[in-house]
């Protein structure tokens, strides 16, 4: 179901049964939280902060620092909720970790719950992956039954409840703000930053909002140790992640390999092009969110620094590959009513922005635009850019402003009354 060069997280997805209890503790599960509730706190998010491990679910942002960043005990509640609402464009990495290892999450969630002071964690799941709520519903009994959670974990006298919430698919849910009205019950719009959840989180409570990913990752890092962790990727990219291979590849899924490896290495692990007499002609290095690249970025490290030096980011690792068959601007108009569709409406820019946006997108792919219209989309974008409430927007001028800039003359190529100078039955995505 993996392929892997450092089998931590996805090392045993092919066992049968592999998301059962049985399974995980015959691998060694919950000795990290054993080890974990012997520690201070304080040591763990010590241990977290030295990994130097950045947050899994696109921004990249230090997870020992956002704990450490959290406003100081005061007695009350403190809460941990997991962003389990995997929706960006491309981005399926969650959905297969907690399908087929279920409790190194749970596992993730009590350690870092007992780092933080929070006796009740959240699991934040998109609506639409009902099978994965049914099977972190069941991983979670079996860790109760199992005395990993409730009221005197591992008999230590220490709590934590999970509840798993399963939102209504909205891919808005997944800013973390938005996340934390919809778990209350409201409608998710984003909120203003500052105050960052830290301080006033769920129910206005200081709160952590991390990643599956980022979560998954502590048990590793409290058994193996903080050296093991920055062994591997790059000095300042540490560890491993899952990158997820997608379009024309040969064997698409999930690679789980230490940060800084390169696409060629990749698609070299995912057994080529699909058809290898297409080249390779543009990809997204992290979801729809992040810019463009091209055949000339193959061999650029995937980790935060050099994918940022090369124009991009490395966002949630979903690497969408696209051969020389695909209409860029047909791609980017698709991803573009994607946008315009999600856009909660709360800020102008976002709301209006992204309906202009496609409205130019979907004229241009139909071969109605005008040359004057590939600048006013950039012109759009530059007044969208940095002006929005949230990421949203800005997500979605990515693949407008670096397609335009590795592929104006096919944006020309549109203007001529014909439109699109592709064949739509020559490409095997977008038929
Ligand atoms: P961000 O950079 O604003 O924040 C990242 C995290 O760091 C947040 O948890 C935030 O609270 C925290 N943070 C930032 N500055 C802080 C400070 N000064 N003090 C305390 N905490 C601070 O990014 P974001 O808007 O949360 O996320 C954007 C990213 O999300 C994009 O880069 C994109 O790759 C990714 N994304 C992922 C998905 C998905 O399905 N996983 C979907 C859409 C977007």
């Amino acid at each position: 179901m993996a392929t892997t060069l450092t089998p931590i997280l996805s090392a045993f997805w092919d066992d049968p049964a592999s998301w059962t209890l049985d399974t995980y503790t015959r691998h060694g599960g919950y000795r990290a939280l054993d080890k974990a509730l012997g520690m201070e706190p304080a040591a763990i998010i010590q241990a977290v902060k030295d990994s130097s491990l950045r947050g899994r679910g696109g921004a990249g942002f230090p997870t020992g620092m956002k704990w450490s960043f959290m406003a100081p005990p005061d007695g009350g509640p403190r809460y941990l909720v997991v962003n389990a609402d995997e929706s960006e464009p491309g981005t399926c990495k969650d959905v297969p970790l907690m399908m087929a290892n279920p409790h190194v999450l749970i596992e993730g969630v009590a350690i870092s719950s007992f780092a933080i002071g929070c006796e009740h964690a959240f699991i934040y799941l998109r609506g639409e992956v009902v099978h994965v709520y049914r099977r972190l519903l069941r991983a979670v009994e079996e860790a109760y039954a199992a005395g990993h959670l409730g009221k005197n974990v591992h008999g230590t006298g220490v709590t934590l409840d999970i509840t798993v919430h399963a939102g209504a698919g909205a891919y808005i849910c997944g800013e973390e703000t938005a996340l934390l009205d919809s778990l209350e019950g409201r409608r998710g719009q984003p909120r203003s930053k500052p105050p960052f959840p830290g301080v006033a989180g769920l129910y206005a409570r200081p709160s952590s909002v991390n990643n599956v990913e980022s979560i998954a990752s502590v048990p590793g890092i409290i058994l193996e140790g903080v050296d093991w962790f920055t062994g591997m990727g790059t000095e300042k990219s540490t560890g491993f992640g899952l990158f997820s291979l997608s379009g024309h590849v040969k064997n698409p899924g999930q690679f789980e390999a230490p940060l800084g490896i390169t696409l060629r290495e990749l698609l070299d692990m995912a057994g080529g092009m699909r058809d290898p007499d297409k080249a390779l002609k543009f990809w997204t290095p992290g979801g729809s969110s992040t810019p463009l690249f091209t055949a000339e970025h193959l061999d650029v490290p995937l980790d935060f620094e050099s994918v940022g030096a090369a124009g991009s980011m490395l966002g949630t690792r979903a690497l969408q590959i696209f051969d020389e068959t695909v209409c860029v601007v047909r791609a980017v108009d698709r991803w573009t009513e994607f946008y315009k569709h999600e856009s909660c409406g709360k800020c102008t820019p976002c709301r209006e922005g992204t309906w202009w946006l496609k409205q130019i997108t979907g004229r241009l792919e139909r071969g109605e635009g005008t040359e004057e219209d590939i600048d006013k989309l950039l012109d759009l974008c530059d007044n969208i850019l940095g002006r929005s409430f949230c990421a949203l927007a800005d997500g979605a001028t990515s693949p407008i402003m670096s397609s335009i800039q590795y592929f104006r003359d096919e944006y020309i190529a549109h203007l001529t009354p014909r439109g699109c100078p592709f064949d739509r039955h020559a490409s095997t995505l977008f038929a």
